[in-house]
């Protein structure tokens, strides 16, 4: 990592402003291991919910641009496509082109229209959850698409002329070795996709697959398969030609993904919809996580956020930190000291030196930065940032 060098011209989280959020809690079923909030589609009426939306978004009429878009989940391919359709061009109407339009979609939820349209609609960029390239895993997940499934979708999202797509995987699924995730990250590589992120399984509480664990069913991957499967990500990805921009994500040269990195770079963001969180005017907030209660709250005209809290200085500059170094280029010191007010190197002086000392971080040409050695333990290391 000594002599990592850093394009900080073209970095893309440099002079970002705000992104916009679309959080659609809808799935056609729950997943075992889900922690997000999302309900079942068909215990609801999707076109009341994208009507709440739409009013909600409408209090930020007065917002002239944003950079990026990114519907997200949930499920929101699961919605009937003219809502889903309703809802972009609601938001292209006040906000056209922004410089990235992701929606994210389930890939058995997809067919050569829904793309064309999505495509004319003025979405740039596809991201598809396929999770894993294996069907016995895909079964174990509770997922509900094929693996076929995957590779069509991607297909048709670049025949409908998309050429961002990227693919979401899963790695340390119980029963995964260390060959079946190999499979799975050749398969996606070999479908030609511009970004993949990859994620290590986790066990939310309250999860089917995390009481599974408890009752001593299920048994999760060991940590050192897990760590090897990690480390396995980052040598085939970086062979196959995509860059590793952040701990979980990797992109082909100039598809880094805008809108996440804006939140990397700690900057701020709306977030519409139930249980949609935003970083505002200096405040974080999180709305209504109940489809129906946020319905209810939008049209008696009354306020959607159910947790508000505004950060102080330093507390900023801690958050700033913890989300920078998820990136592989780090903070970036004077980008950081404009942005809080605090010199990095003097705040964090203390782990600073002790990391150092371990080779788990460097500094080096004005950033602060992960070594290779510090990713897998990377949350760990960030831990000791996260407060002064
Ligand atoms: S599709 Fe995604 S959001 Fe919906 S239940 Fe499955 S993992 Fe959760």
């Amino acid at each position: 990592m000594g002599n990592q060098k850093f394009d900080c011209e073209s970095c893309p989280s440099i002079k970002r402003t705000a992104g916009l959020y679309v959080h659609i809690p809808f799935c056609e079923a729950k997943c075992r291991y889900c922690g997000f909030y999302s309900e079942p589609i068909k215990n609801h009426a999707p076109q009341r919910l994208v009507s709440a939306i739409i009013r909600e978004l409408g209090q930020y009429d007065h917002i002239e641009t944003f950079q990026t878009v990114y519907i997200g989940g949930g499920s929101p391919s699961c919605l009937p496509a003219e809502q889903l359709l309703r809802l972009i061009r609601e938001i292209t109407s006040h906000w056209p082109k922004p410089e990235e339009f992701t929606i994210e979609v389930n890939p058995g939820q997809v067919n050569k229209g829904i793309f064309s349209q999505l495509r004319t609609a003025g979405v740039t960029r596809i991201s598809i959850g396929a999770q894993s390239f294996n069907p016995d895993e895909l079964t174990f997940l509770g997922r509900r698409h094929s693996v076929g499934d995957t590779g069509r979708a991607v297909e048709m999202a670049r025949q409908a002329g998309f050429e961002n797509i990227g693919l979401d995987l899963i790695f340390a699924i119980p029963h995964s070795t260390l060959s079946s995730w190999k499979y799975s990250l050749c398969s996606a590589i070999d479908l030609g996709v511009q970004h993949i992120s990859a994620y290590a399984l986790t066990y939310e509480e309250g999860t089917p697959l995390q009481k599974s664990v408890e009752a001593g069913e299920v048994a999760p991957v060991d940590e050192e398969t897990d760590r090897q499967m990690y480390e396995t990500t980052i040598d085939e990805l970086e062979k196959a030609g995509f860059k590793q921009y952040e701990i979980s994500n990797f992109a082909k040269p100039g598809f880094e993904c805008k809108h996440n990195l804006n939140y990397w770079a700690n900057k701020p963001y709306i977030g519409v919809g139930p249980a949609a969180g935003a970083y505002w005017n200096g405040k974080r907030t999180l709305n209504i996580s109940d489809i129906k209660k946020y319905i209810e709250a939008i049209e008696q005209g009354k306020t959607v956020i159910a947790e508000s809290e505004t950060p102080d200085n330093t507390q900023i500059a801690c958050e700033t930190a913890v989300l920078n170094l998820r990136r592989r280029c780090g903070i970036i010191l004077d980008e950081f000291e404009k942005q809080t007010g605090f010199d990095a190197m003097k705040l964090f002086a203390e782990p600073i030196g002790r990391y150092q000392n371990l080779g788990l971080i460097e500094a080096t040409d004005g950033r602060l930065f992960l070594t290779r050695d510090a990713l897998p333990i990377a949350d760990s290391v960030l831990c000791d940032f996260s407060t002064t």
